[in-house]
């Protein structure tokens, strides 16, 4: 078990959706492995997913729209 670099807490495994701004877009990619620390919320990525997460979102094989609601702070 890894330890968060931010805060030094324990990270733990989870499966959590990746997102991500790419090309001025907000996308997303489920079902994502990652340690995630409890304390900060940082997420850590194995080379191995992280390279998976970057060739499915150069695929464009998207699999749903979502709609998100977006605020001003003014
Ligand atoms: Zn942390």
């Amino acid at each position: 078990m890894s330890k968060c670099s931010v805060c030094h807490s324990k990270a733990v495994s989870k499966v959590i959706t990746y997102t991500q701004w790419y090309k001025g877009k907000l996308i997303a990619v489920e079902n994502v492995p990652a340690e995630v620390c409890p304390t900060c919320g940082e997420e850590y990525f194995s080379p191995d997913v992280a390279n998976k997460v970057q060739k499915v979102i150069e695929s464009h094989n998207i699999s749903k729209m979502l709609e998100i609601p977006v605020y001003q702070l003014a």
